[in-house]
């Protein structure tokens, strides 16, 4: 196989997870990361399991930046089958301490990098008429999170975005679906306290954190042929947070 994915913010946690899963897959592999280095180790990774791998810096909520991006990737690997719009940001606070600068940095990397990714690789989608695209929502983008305005926002609209693009893009062969994890052991949620862990253990049906190779297996999944009928839909990875 010569499919190649592209997965944003895939240095590290999740994307890192989807990143090594649809390298064993067969699919070679576009990593990106805020810097060049941040992404050796996973691509270094990838490659020991066949395939061809890269890394591409690029701020992801910056059109430009991604516009780049996205040239040098078909210039390199000819095809971009996947895209996995991965990258993302919290910045928690109570809505009434949040601040503007928090509130708009976070929209600018959960939510336009979506809008900016999707926009220049379904063009190139368009144009093979196929692909697959799958986005990173939450579980607080379905039913809100106290402290997280800013994040709920962002993931809400890439729920709403999802939908959308799966609608406008169906047609020609493109399948845009979303994960919307609950809370899985990674950076993001490592900086936690003990206090706050505690009570989301307390509302998980399985009384466990999730691994990012959790999510990486049904992205996998959405990614693949096995879901060929499948878009437009949301799918929860939570260990049963809600019911
Ligand atoms: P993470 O460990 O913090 O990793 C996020 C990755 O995104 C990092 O590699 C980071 O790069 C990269 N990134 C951040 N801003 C970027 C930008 N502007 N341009 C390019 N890359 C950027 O987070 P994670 O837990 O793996 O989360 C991955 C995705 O899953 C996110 O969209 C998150 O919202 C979603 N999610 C996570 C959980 C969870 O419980 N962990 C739950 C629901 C949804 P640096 O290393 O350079 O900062």
């Amino acid at each position: 196989m010569s499919k190649t994915a592209i997965i944003t913010g895939s240095g590290r946690g999740i994307g890192a997870a989807i990143a090594k899963r649809l390298a064993k897959d067969g699919f070679n592999i576009v990593i990106n990361e805020l810097s060049e280095e941040a992404g050796q180790q996973t691509a270094e990774e990838c490659r020991a399991l066949g395939i061809k791998a890269a890394v591409y810096a690029a701020d992801v909520s910056d059109y430009a930046q991604c516009e780049e991006m996205v040239k040098k990737a078909k210039e390199e690997f000819g095809t971009l089958d996947v895209l996995v719009n991965n990258a993302g940001i919290t910045r928690d606070g109570l809505l009434l301490r949040m601040s503007e600068e928090n509130y708009d940095a976070v929209i600018r990397i959960n939510q336009k990098s979506v809008f900016n990714m999707t926009k220049l690789v379904g063009a190139i989608m368009l144009r093979q008429k196929s692909g697959s695209i799958v986005n990173l929502a939450s579980v607080a983008g379905l039913y809100g999170n106290p402290g997280q305005m800013n994040y709920s926002a962002s993931k809400g609209a890439v729920i709403a975005m999802t939908k959308t693009a799966a609608k406008e893009l169906g047609s020609r062969g493109i399948r845009v679906n979303a994960v919307a994890p609950g809370f899985i052991q990674t950076p993001m949620t490592d900086k936690l306290t003990d206090e706050q862990k505690n009570a989301i253990l307390g509302q998980i049906a399985m009384k466990r954190y999730g691994q990012p190779e959790e999510i990486a297996n049904v992205v996998a999944f959405l990614c693949g042929e096995d879901s060929s009928y499948v878009t437009g839909q949301i799918i929860e990875i939570s260990g049963g947070l809600s019911m």
